[in-house]
């Protein structure tokens, strides 16, 4: 089992919610780091301190696919496509799994720490569109 909280997880990303939900009487949360579904089917992917959201495109054609977090090769209807945003026209087009708990669970703390590091460090991928 995870030995994160959503209420931490919450309180990372929407402190005013966690406030209103959970009041105010807790210590800072600790260090955290996944991929979160968030609202609107966007995922947040934390690591520590810094966040990435990704934004959910519409799939295009029908090939199998390679996760860029735990690197199976899926089918299309088995993984969506996510656009992180890096920088002010900058962004970042990943790969992942639907069922993004046996993705995490396949890919570990580390691969979650290379994909975290790849999305939050990135400076040089184009706008393909
Ligand atoms: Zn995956």
């Amino acid at each position: 089992m995870a030995d994160y909280s959503e209420r931490d997880v919450l309180r990372e990303l929407f402190p005013e919610t966690a406030r209103e939900l959970f009041g105010d009487g807790h210590q800072a949360a600790a260090p955290t780091l996944g991929l979160y579904e968030v609202a609107d089917g966007r995922r947040a992917l934390v690591n520590g301190g810094r966040l990435a959201e990704l934004e959910p495109l519409e799939p295009k054609g029908n090939k199998a696919a390679h996760c860029d977090l735990c690197h199976s090769t899926r089918s299309r209807n088995e993984v969506g496509i996510y656009r992180a945003r890096s920088g002010e026209r900058l962004y970042l087009y990943l790969t992942l799994c639907l069922v993004t708990e046996h993705c995490q669970r396949r890919a570990g703390k580390q691969g979650l720490e290379q994909l975290a590091e790849r999305v939050l460090s990135a400076h040089s991928v184009s706008d393909e569109g």
